[in-house]
Parts: structure tokens; sequence; C-alpha cells
């Protein structure tokens, strides 16, 4: 059986489209309305593909599944901001190139891949930094409050408890993006910003 090679090509939304997608020639229909924008979400994904029903793509109908899967947990996510992967095409073009010539294309998301083209990644990341450790630093001054009433009234433990708990899954995912952010600025700044053409 004669297998189908993906080739990918990415729109001026940061989507990445492969060329031979069943859907191909409505994802280039230029102009489209809300409604066929809608359309495009929903089949911008091998699993709308003839070929992955017929497996007969590269990649085989099983492996799909599996890199779907790890999609949806958020297994894979964006080098350079951390996010979930919306698109199952991001990641299969980054493991197509990997096995194919060996090159490896991490995987970006639509958001980053925007800024990368305006070149407003380092302000954008930025400034979702400072927001970040503002909610952090809020969350944190917030806890020391309910601590020090706590300490003065027995009735504030439930809500304290409740606060407390709320304070800390906040606090985590605070921190994560700080991490994510911080990572992906400095993977931008070794490998894409020389190619990108500012620092
Ligand atoms: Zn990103």
């Amino acid at each position: 059986m004669k297998f189908i090679e993906p080739s990918f090509e990415i729109d001026n939304k940061g989507r990445t489209m492969c060329k031979n997608h069943t859907y191909y020639q409505f994802f280039k229909i230029s102009n489209k309305t809300i409604y066929e924008e809608k359309q495009l979400e929903k089949i911008l994904t091998c699993k709308a593909c003839e070929h992955y029903y017929n497996n007969n793509c590269y990649f085989p109908k099983r492996e799909i599944d599996l890199i779907e899967r790890d999609r949806q947990k958020e297994r894979i996510k964006c080098v350079l901001c951390g996010n979930r992967i919306h698109r199952l095409l991001t990641i299969v073009q980054s493991l197509y190139y990997e096995a194919k010539f060996n090159v490896k294309v991490p995987p970006i998301c639509c958001d980053c891949h925007l800024s990368l083209n305006d070149q407003s990644f380092m302000k954008r990341t930025m400034l979702r930094l400072v927001l970040f450790m503002i909610s952090f630093l809020i969350s944190i001054s917030l806890i020391f409050y309910f601590f020090i009433t706590l300490l003065s009234s027995s009735i504030f433990i439930i809500f304290g408890l409740i606060f407390f708990i709320f304070w800390f899954s906040t606090s985590i995912k605070d921190i994560k993006k700080i991490f994510y952010l911080r990572e992906g600025r400095k993977y931008y700044k070794k490998f894409i910003s020389q190619s990108n053409g500012k620092k």
C-alpha cells in the first residue's frame, strides 16, 4: 500500500496545515465567513482526514490517536510558553520532521507563532511574566493576611482552610507559568532570536 507523505505549511494565523489533508482546498479559501472559520476549527485535524480513516497516512491511525491523547493530557506543551498545543497537526509536523529529516522542530502554539511573526514575542512574554508575578505576590500577601486573622479568631479556621486550598492551586499555576515563560524566553534567545532578526 502506498502511504501518503504529509506536507506542511503554516497560515497567517499560525495554524499548521497539511497540504494532503482531504479538506486542504477548503482550508485555503480566503475571506471565510464566521461559520466557515468554525468549520475549519473542527476539521483542521488529522482525525477529519480520509488518510486517517483509510490508515494510509505516513502516521498510522493508532499513532495519531496516541499523539492526540498526549496532546489532550497536555503531555506535549508549547516550547515557548508552556501552553497546551491546540492543534494536533502542529505536533504531527514536529514529529514528522524529526522522523524524516532528523530535524528538531519543537511544537509552538499558534499565539507564539503569531508573536514570532510580528517579533513581539519578548514583549508579550515579559508582560505575561509581570502579570503572573503580580498575581503570585497578591496571593502571598492575602495568605499572610488570612493567617493573621485566623490566629486572632477561630471562626475563620474553615474560611482560612478553603482560602488556603484556593491560594495553593492558584500559586502553583502561577509558578508553573512563570517557569515555562522563563524557559521559553531562554529558548527564544538561544535558538530563534538571531534567525528571527531581533534579539
Ligand atoms: Zn506558546
